[in-house]
């Protein structure tokens, strides 16, 4: 049997263990006194409750999106007014005898179209390759072969015509196929027919950015200056016929609109 003074220091030893178990670790005494600071950011939200954004596939450089209008898929012609004029062959369509709209009408959009001037070059300056897109049947988006090919800047390939040059030249060789992605912000005229909001036009011109939210002064004809007329929130796209053989094709457009979200009371 055990001297009672050895049972009382074994006691001892193993109530002091058993209460160093039960203690809490200094760390959480620590955190008990001052409470640590969270690493992570406090997440900021704007409080606007949006709608969700529509799910669309993006196609492939052949295929449109999934929520754009063609309006030269290869093989006909049936959206434009004027379009029997221009012959359609191998999934093209070349300019003749008429410039042409499409029947239907746009505001807000994004145009896709691809080009090329002819191959055989003939002409100089606005002579050569011209063509055009107008946009809402009256701002035009110069066509024309500018590969090494002098003419006034603001009239070259790329420019708003008579308003503003293209920021630089990436124009392909007469006859290479090339592309123009076109971001169209339509004028917003108010009830007295004057004008709220100018017309806004972002080009890429085979992928390069050449007009960066520059804004429409008005109309771009070529004998008179800029010209603010009151029309419609939507209009036809044009084509221009000027004289030259410019092929077309891949031409698709989409509605192009902000979603609205709803502010926190
Ligand atoms: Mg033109």
């Amino acid at each position: 049997m055990l001297p009672r003074k050895t049972i009382l220091t074994i006691a001892f030893v193993a109530a002091a263990g058993v209460a160093a178990a039960l203690a809490p670790p200094n760390d959480a005494k620590d955190a008990k006194a001052k409470p640590k600071e969270s690493k992570e950011p406090k997440e900021w939200t704007s409080g606007i409750v949006w709608p969700e954004p529509r799910v669309i596939d993006p196609g492939s450089p052949t295929v449109p999106p999934s929520d754009s209008v063609a309006l030269f898929d290869g093989t006909s012609m049936s959206k434009w007014v004027g379009g029997d004029a221009w012959e359609v062959k191998d999934g093209y369509t070349i300019s003749r005898k008429t410039s042409i709209k499409t029947k239907d009408s746009f505001g807000d959009c994004q145009l896709h179209i691809e080009f090329a001037t002819p191959a055989e070059v003939k002409g100089t300056g606005q002579g050569r390759g011209n063509s055009g897109v107008f946009m809402m049947d009256r701002y035009e988006i110069q066509v024309l072969d500018s590969f090494d090919n002098k003419t006034y800047f603001d009239g070259q390939c790329g420019a708003v015509y008579k308003q503003t040059p293209p920021m630089v030249n990436v124009c392909r060789k007469p006859g290479e196929w090339q592309m123009y992605d076109i971001l169209w912000e339509a004028p917003r005229f108010n009830a007295f027919g004057t004008l709220d909001r100018p017309a806004y036009v972002t080009v890429l011109h085979n992928g390069v950015v050449v007009q960066n939210h520059t804004e429409v002064f008005g109309t771009t004809g070529y004998d008179h200056p800029p010209k603010i007329e009151r029309h419609p929130g939507r209009g036809p796209i044009q084509l221009q016929f000027h004289g030259n053989p410019v092929r077309f094709r891949n031409i698709w457009v989409r509605d192009m609109a902000p979603l609205v979200g709803k502010k926190p009371a």
